[in-house]
């Protein structure tokens, strides 16, 4: 049976803010496109500059029309940016982050059937502070040869990042939430954002909660995964971890993420700009087109969402099509086409006869 127009659906369909990213973001982009057009949702696309093209036109990474956009629009997905090391222009995510109060990043590593990979069943969710932390990016020379970086953390910001990981961990039946820290260290700023989950983890009794240290979690990880379920982390633990997981599934090209705010989002990949591999045709577009899935979650649209993941478990689990980076020769558009080609399937099943 064909899904019932939805009442919250737009007459003129979702705006979406498309920030096509430096590297191999165009080409990931492009590949997402076609995918959200192939679910017979209608979408209207509207390209704002971010990253390398940004700054040729405005200046800014992250420029303010840019952001106005976003805004305006019913949600926004995101390739990757770059940012140079140790100098250069300051990082569009950060800026983006900060501007729309993207308070939580969130990226659910999940094991995908037929992607080679270290292990089989892993399935955890990692739930990071997204606006604070040494991302604040407070720094200064206090004397040449002397450079003091300050970590901000706030009881507002662990607090509301706390209360979204159990809030999560409800909606989506999960059992365990994981604090992860260095508080044994950084007692002052770790022990305030311990004593903020804890705080929060006591409303939620039918979740368990517990605390691990950030370099115990990494070798845990590496171990077993599998005994792992939602973490809640600082923005860099966060960022570090993120990296680690991905490369137990499979790797960068296949996890997925969203920056989440009040009633606004950004989704976009973990993974960053790949420049060795940028104009190629090579990139996997897998890490996009399921940020792309959590989006059609977060606009009310479950069996869209649905879809484009069943899609993409039925080329990789039936199909030799998969792109360099997971084993395969595919190259972005034949994977894409294989994906789409699936949807397309998938929705022409649920029309009525
Ligand atoms: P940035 O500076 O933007 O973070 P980076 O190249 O340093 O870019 P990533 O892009 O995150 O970091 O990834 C590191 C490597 O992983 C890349 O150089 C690339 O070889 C591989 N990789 C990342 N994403 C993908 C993808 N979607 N498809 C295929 N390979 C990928």
């Amino acid at each position: 049976m064909a899904e019932a127009a939805k009442k919250s659906r737009p007459e003129g369909g979702y705006k979406i803010a498309v920030l096509d990213g430096d590297g191999i973001g165009p080409e990931v982009m492009q590949a997402t496109r076609q995918v959200l057009t192939a679910t017979g949702i209608p979408f209207e696309f509207i390209h704002v500059p971010a990253g390398a093209a940004a700054i040729a036109l405005h200046g800014k990474a992250m420029p303010d029309e840019t952001l106005a956009t976003i805004r305006e629009c019913h949600a926004a997905i995101k390739g990757p940016t770059g940012t140079p090391i140790g100098g250069g222009h300051a990082s569009a995510n950060v800026a983006l982050r900060k501007a729309l109060n993207l308070y939580a990043n969130l990226r659910p590593v999940l094991s995908l059937p037929g992607v080679p990979s270290r292990y089989e069943g892993v399935d955890l969710v990692i739930v990071r502070e997204n606006t604070e932390d040494l991302y604040a990016g407070i720094e200064h020379v206090v004397v040449p040869g002397v450079v003091v970086g300050m970590k901000v953390i706030s009881e507002t910001a662990s607090t509301r990042i706390a209360e979204y990981a159990f809030e999560y961990a409800t909606k989506h039946k999960r059992r365990r939430v994981s604090a992860v820290h260095k508080a044994n260290i950084m007692k002052l700023a770790d022990g305030l954002f311990l004593n903020c989950c804890r705080k929060v983890a006591v409303k939620y009794p039918q979740i368990t909660y517990d605390e691990v240290i950030v370099d115990a979690l990494c070798m845990q990880l590496v171990k077993d995964p599998t005994r792992f379920d939602v973490l809640v982390l600082e923005n860099l633990y966060g960022d570090i971890v993120s990296d680690l997981c991905a490369g137990l599934v499979g790797g960068l090209g296949v996890v997925p993420g969203a920056n989440i705010g009040q009633g606004q989002a950004v989704f976009e990949a973990v993974h960053g700009s790949a420049p060795d591999i940028a104009g190629k045709n090579l990139a996997n577009p897998t890490a996009l087109l399921l940020s792309a899935a959590m989006m059609l979650d977060w606009l009310d649209e479950p069996v869209a969402a649905k879809n484009v993941r069943r899609a993409i478990d039925e080329v990789y689990s039936k199909t030799r099509i998969r792109t360099g980076d997971v084993g395969g020769t595919a190259t972005t558009d034949v994977f894409t086409r294989a994906v789409c080609d699936q949807v397309t399937r998938f929705v022409q099943e649920a029309q009525p006869l």
